[in-house]
């Protein structure tokens, strides 16, 4: 599932394929992937246009148009990009497909059809309507910041997880921030000392950064991870990287946790 390093990545990758080529036509697979706005409504949009820029929020993706306007894309459970220069070459379940001469193609591609492609005036309404927090790595999230957007009670990865307190960290990030920081995942917020919500904050920015530069959203990228990462070790009969024998499995805000009851003792 893409969380923040994840789209963060494809945002570079859109980069690097979609940026400054005119688009020549925009081509819909499957309706449900478009986000309030009709077929014929987004060729209007893009057609003739290019991309310019892009910006990231949590996982939400945004690109800039030369004609004003942002396409935006949310990428749900399985969404990813592919670029491919002929046709001929189009991946299965390419939901929106924009096309860019003889400069090739850009798929959004989602099997499930969680995810969401569309166009908005404004990306700062789109966050406002979405309720969605301070982003995870936005420069300007300073510690105090963080600090009263994660307040609100509940237990800690509920409260990481939650998009309207801070944008970005799914059920996967949300375990490995806690497992680096050694705090149990039902652990509430307001218990933890000054020291820990610290730790809390810059062990969240270094994971995912780690993550980003480890290629996040490539097929087997965690392998790249560090050895220490419990990413690593997110499956059945997983260890602990620090040698505590087989990970715990619960569930904690609905979704399955993996965690280490040596490592993270609850509070
Ligand atoms: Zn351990």
């Amino acid at each position: 599932v893409p969380e923040l390093p994840d789209v963060e990545n494809y945002g570079r990758y859109f980069k690097r394929h979609a940026l400054k080529k005119p688009i020549t036509g925009v081509a819909v697979g499957d309706k449900r992937a478009l986000d309030h706005i009709s077929e014929r409504s987004l060729q209007d949009r893009l057609i003739g246009a290019r991309f310019v820029s892009t910006r990231r929020h949590g996982k939400q993706l945004f690109a800039r148009t030369s004609n004003g306007g942002w396409l935006t894309m949310h990428f749900g459970m399985t969404g990813q990009l592919a670029y491919f220069k002929d046709r001929e070459d189009e991946p299965q379940y390419d939901r929106v497909r924009f096309d860019f001469g003889k400069s090739g193609h850009l798929g959004y591609i989602d099997p499930r059809l969680f995810g969401r492609v569309g166009f908005v005036d404004d990306p700062n309404a789109f966050i406002r309507q979405h309720h969605l927090g301070p982003d995870a790595l936005d420069a300007k999230l300073t510690f105090q910041r963080f600090k009263e957007a994660l307040a609100g009670g509940g237990g800690l990865k509920a409260a990481l997880m939650d998009q309207s307190r801070i944008a970005g960290i799914g059920n996967v990030f949300a375990d490995e921030i806690l497992f680096q920081v050694r705090l149990h995942p039902l652990t509430p917020v307001e218990r933890l000392t000054p020291a820990q919500l610290k730790a809390l904050f810059a062990t969240m920015r270094k994971v995912l950064k780690t993550a980003i530069a480890a290629g996040a959203g490539a097929e087997g990228y965690w392998e790249r991870l560090p050895r220490t990462y419990l990413l690593r070790q997110r499956h059945k009969g997983g260890v602990c990287p620090r040698g505590h024998g087989p990970l715990s499995i619960m569930k904690a805000a609905g979704r399955t946790t993996y965690f280490c009851g040596q490592c993270q003792k609850r509070v």
